[in-house]
């Protein structure tokens, strides 16, 4: 595997009383594109909200190209080059999708990532560019929040529910684009509810079953037995 860009150990992970992370370890090298899967409520958004510092973490519990982040605010872990494209896209409603690509690249990195490369990337936005981010549809609202996390140049990107509710014909697209997001080295995890897909665009594969890791194997390799073991508890 090459060198490890994150390294989570023992992570444990609460909403007041309720426990969602229980002792996760997990290892993603630079470059790599790994895919979380899991049934809901298995605790996958909690796992990418913890490495993008949106819930309270111990201090070493997250290691991020050798450096502990998990104190870290999530401006903070932004600014080091994570982001997240969160479940449910949440777009600013009221700016147009220009302004909030923008609110993307207010995290100075440098980078190949521009407006003009988010455009190039999703033609249709910049047809859009000045409309209100709600007048667009579920699926171009999803590339608005990928360009507006690639407006950070980010050296891990987090997708969270990258295809869920969308027709086949975006998802398509969008799964379509991910080659030419990760050509430039970036890595990336992927928390998809589509098996087939995670494993088609992942080289490993994490599966949560009740907030613990259950399976992690090379996605070429894990057997649907393997999965079904571990995603619903049974062989
Ligand atoms: P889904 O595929 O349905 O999005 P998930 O695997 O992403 O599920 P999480 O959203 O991480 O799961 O939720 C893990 C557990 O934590 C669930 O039992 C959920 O009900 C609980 N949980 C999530 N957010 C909160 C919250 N804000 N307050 C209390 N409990 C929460």
């Amino acid at each position: 595997m090459p060198d490890p860009i994150l390294q989570i150990s023992a992570l444990d992970a609460r909403y007041g009383d309720f426990q969602a992370l229980y002792g996760v370890d997990l290892t993603l090298g630079e470059g790599e594109v790994m895919a979380i899967i899991g049934a809901n409520g298995a605790g996958k958004s909690t796992l990418l909200r913890s490495i993008a510092g949106l819930m309270a973490n111990g201090p070493d519990q997250i290691v991020y190209r050798g450096r502990p982040i998990g104190a870290l605010r999530a401006d903070q872990i932004a600014g080091l080059g994570i982001a997240l494209v969160p479940e449910g896209r949440q777009l600013f409603p009221s700016l147009s999708v220009e302004e909030n690509l923008l609110i993307g690249g207010r995290v100075k990195r440098d980078g190949p990532w521009s407006l003009a490369a988010v455009y190039d990337l999703f033609p249709v936005l910049k047809d859009r560019r000045a409309q209100p981010s709600t007048s667009l549809s579920g699926g171009q609202q999803q590339m608005v929040a990928i360009g507006r996390a690639l407006m950070a140049n980010p050296d891990l990107i987090l997708f969270d529910e990258i295809s869920l509710g969308l027709a086949p014909i975006i998802i398509r697209s969008i799964y379509d684009a991910l080659p030419g997001i990760v050509a430039g080295g970036m890595s990336a995890i992927i928390v998809e509810q589509d098996i087939a897909k995670a494993l088609s665009v992942s080289s490993r594969v994490y599966c949560l079953q009740e907030g613990r890791v259950s399976l992690e194997g090379a996605s070429c390799t894990v057997s649907r037995e393997e999965i079904s073991r571990a995603y619903f508890g049974i062989a």
